[in-house]
């Protein structure tokens, strides 16, 4: 699903991104770690094309089996493409003065006639479908409620269940528990485990907490000043290997 090949990108002369190689395929869940400013966003932000690599030597990015990105040249995805890459941000990015229901909505957006997009018309079987996803997240009785009375936990999931609504395929999370309180945060990463373990979506989630990526993570893709430090299975990431990873921090820190 997802191909990244010596990925390089520089802002300015910082080298954020290094030689960067790794592929993941369909219904993966991946958590990708490493210490603040390792180059984590800047990576997710290239996957979606956010973000372009370098014009010499700067690799190429493919997702779902299109090139997006190669030696500096972004690929503009096509409508349909890109109603099959859901993102979800630390921040929820809800419209807070709409229903819950219309932030589910929402994901539904690219997927229909653009003209009716434009009007935000909603058919009832499309507000079913809206209410179907709201229930798989846990939060159907709130449907009515504005976005922003809700929790932050709560509107996390909210954001899950608008691209559940787009029926994304691939499902990157940018730090997407790092606002939570440690339980809102559980039922997050549950929430996301279970859609990629039921629906085979593949997810990839970036994380400061090490346990949580060894508890709800099959593998990790580990990143140290933008270099590949580790591609594995969580079960082998060592202490050794995460406090060389993480330099002074204690382990117990993370
Ligand atoms: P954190 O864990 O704190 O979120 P991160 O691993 O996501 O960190 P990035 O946000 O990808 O790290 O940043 C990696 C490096 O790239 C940092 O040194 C940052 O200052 C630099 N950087 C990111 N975006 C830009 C930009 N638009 N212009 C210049 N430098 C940038
Ligand atoms: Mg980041």
């Amino acid at each position: 699903t997802i191909i990244v090949e010596r990925l390089n990108k520089n802002f300015g002369h910082s080298r954020v991104l290094e030689d960067v190689s790794f592929e993941i395929t369909p219904g993966e869940i991946v958590a990708l770690i490493g210490p603040s400013g390792s180059g984590k966003s800047t990576l997710m932000r290239h996957l979606v094309g956010l973000t372009c690599c370098n014009r010499d030597r700067g690799g190429r990015v493919s997702l779902l089996g299109r090139e997006i990105q190669a030696s500096g040249r972004l690929r503009r995805a096509s409508r349909g493409q890109r109603c099959r890459v859901g993102y979800i941000f630390q921040q929820f990015n809800l419209v807070n003065r709409l229903s819950v229901l219309t932030n589910v909505l929402i994901g539904q957006l690219g997927r229909m006639p653009r003209a009716r997009a434009l009007l935000g018309r909603f058919s009832d079987e499309e507000r079913q479908r809206a209410l179907q996803c709201l229930a798989r997240v846990g939060l159907e009785g709130m449907a009515y409620q504005r976005a922003n009375t809700l929790s932050g936990g709560q509107q996390q999931r909210v954001a899950i269940a608008r691209v559940l609504m787009q029926d994304a395929d691939v499902i990157l999370a940018d730090e997407p528990i790092a606002s939570l309180d440690p339980r809102s945060a559980r039922e997050v990463m549950e929430i996301l485990e279970r859609i990629h373990a039921e629906d085979g979506r593949t997810v990839v989630i970036t994380l400061h907490q090490v346990d949580i990526a060894r508890r709800y993570c099959h593998r990790a893709i580990a990143l140290k000043d933008g270099r590949l430090y580790f591609d594995g299975k969580t079960s082998e990431l060592t202490d050794a290997r995460l406090k060389t990873l993480y330099e002074n921090a204690g382990l117990d820190e993370l």
